[in-house]
This record gives structure tokens, sequence and C-alpha cells, in this order.
């Protein structure tokens, strides 16, 4: 939890930097990021792209929904205490990165959440493809400094392709009505028995994962993206987000 504050009761209340928010989890970008994606400040290794559909808290609600607008967040290093864990934060000496902190870093204070909430409704969430629009424009790609002409040029083409090909939305919604869904929300538990239907439903997910897997295995193989990339560029596994709402790859594919 925040440590005591000993400040004065009279004085307003200031972040003391004690990292709770960065331990929870990294922003995520808005547009105004994008100079820290150029600068190599933020590198695409170090960034996830949640997409349309997948799960995540929605605050002013206070509910888990399914998102409308993708996310590009930084990736959290895993973890059973803190997934999430912001990974520019430095356990003794905090934010590595604390003079260009993204956006909504700056903006959030954890006694005052009015700064954040008036940056998320007014300002634009950064989307992949701004983001690989601006770095098309660089020499070399921050944090690949190998990866080719061709391939940067085909990037945008790939997460398109795979957006169309592999959308989160059909598959979650599918594992939903089969009763896999986060805790808290109505579908969770609401399995339909055994039967025709459920078996067509584990079908079309396994398809999917499988379409899934195999796009990405392309990328790498055939398309030169490096691995690293694919969770900003294609965003996490279908496989991985099944697994979150609690049906295992054994049982969908
Ligand atoms: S905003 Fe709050 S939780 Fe985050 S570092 Fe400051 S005091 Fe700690
Ligand atoms: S970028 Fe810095 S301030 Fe923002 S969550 Fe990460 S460690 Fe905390």
């Amino acid at each position: 939890m925040i440590s005591q504050d000993m400040s004065s009761p009279l004085e307003a209340p200031v972040c003391r930097r004690c990292g709770m928010c960065c331990l929870r989890g990294g922003p995520t970008l808005m547009v105004e990021d994008v100079s820290r994606l150029v600068s190599g400040v933020l590198t695409l290794e170090s960034l996830v792209c949640l997409r349309v559909g997948e799960w995540a808290r929605d605050d002013t609600r206070g509910e888990l929904r399914p998102l409308e607008k993708e996310h590009i967040k930084v990736a959290g290093l895993g973890g059973q205490a803190h997934p999430w864990r912001c990974r520019y934060y430095r356990d003794g000496s905090g934010c590595a990165i604390y003079a260009q902190r993204p956006a909504q870093c700056s903006a959030l204070f954890c006694m005052n959440t009015a700064p954040l909430e008036e940056l998320l409704g007014n300002e634009p969430l950064l989307g992949r493809a701004e983001a690989l629009k601006a770095l098309a424009g660089g020499e070399q790609l921050p944090g690949f400094p190998d990866v080719n002409e061709e391939t940067r040029a085909f990037l945008p083409d790939l997460m398109a392709a795979h957006e169309e090909q592999s959308p989160v939305t059909p598959v979650l919604e599918a594992a939903a009505r089969l009763g896999f869904a986060p805790r808290g929300t109505q579908a969770h538990g609401n399995g339909m028995d055994e039967g025709e239907e459920r078996q067509a439903l584990l079908a079309d997910i396994g398809e999917a994962v499988r379409a899934d897997a195999a796009f990405r295995q392309l990328c790498v193989e055939r398309a030169g993206v490096p691995a690293a990339m694919l969770p900003f560029l294609l965003g996490r596994p279908l496989q991985y987000l099944l697994v979150e709402v609690g049906l295992r790859p054994a049982a969908s594919v």
C-alpha cells in the first residue's frame, strides 16, 4: 500500500513516487506518446497491443467489458505478484524513464484522478497503424536495427491482415457462450450442456487458435518479423486470451 503521508494537513498532497501504481501496471499510450516511440525511449519490443474484444476493466463503470478500441500498453513482466508490473520500474530507484514517461504516467496521481480522467476523456489513444506510420520515416526501427526496409514496409499490411483473419471478438464471444469469461461478468459460469452447438463452438475456437498461431509463425519465418515484436504487431496469441478466461488450449484445440 501507499506509504504514510508525513506532509502537513494544510499542504496539498503530492505524489511520493512510491511506485505502487507502476507495480499495478504500465500505461497505455496516447497519440502524444508517439514521439517517445520515434525517439526510441519506448521500443516496440516493450509494448503489447490489447485488441478490440479483449476483456479489460472499465474504471468509469467499475466492471470488466470487452475493449471497443485497441490499446497499446507497456507490457508487463509476468510473475505472480504483479504480472502487469511496468518494465521501466526499478526497485529502489523508480521509473527508469521518468523525465520522458508517457502521458498517462504524468497525469496519474492516485489521490486526485481528475487530470488522468481529463486526459482519457479528451485525448485520443495511440493505435498501431498510427504508431507504424510515425515510425516509417526513420532510418531504422528503434530497438530493431536489423529489420530491413522490405519487412518494415510490410508491417501495416501484416497487422491489418491478421486483424481481419484472427479477430478477438468472435473467439472470446464463443468462449463466453461456453461459460468461459472473467469472474464477475454475466457470461461467467453459464456454460451450455454438452451437445452439437458446444462441440461446434469448440471446433471454431480451435480453428481460430491454429490460424492465429500459424500467422505468427509465418510472420517470423517468412516475413522476417522479430518474434519480440509480435505482441505489439499482432497482440497476444488467442490461445493466451482463452487461458485467461479459463479455457485451456487442450480443451479448445
Ligand atoms: S501516484 Fe500514488 S501510487 Fe503512484 S507513485 Fe504517486 S503516490 Fe505512489
Ligand atoms: S513508465 Fe515509469 S512512471 Fe510510468 S508506469 Fe512505468 S515506471 Fe511508472
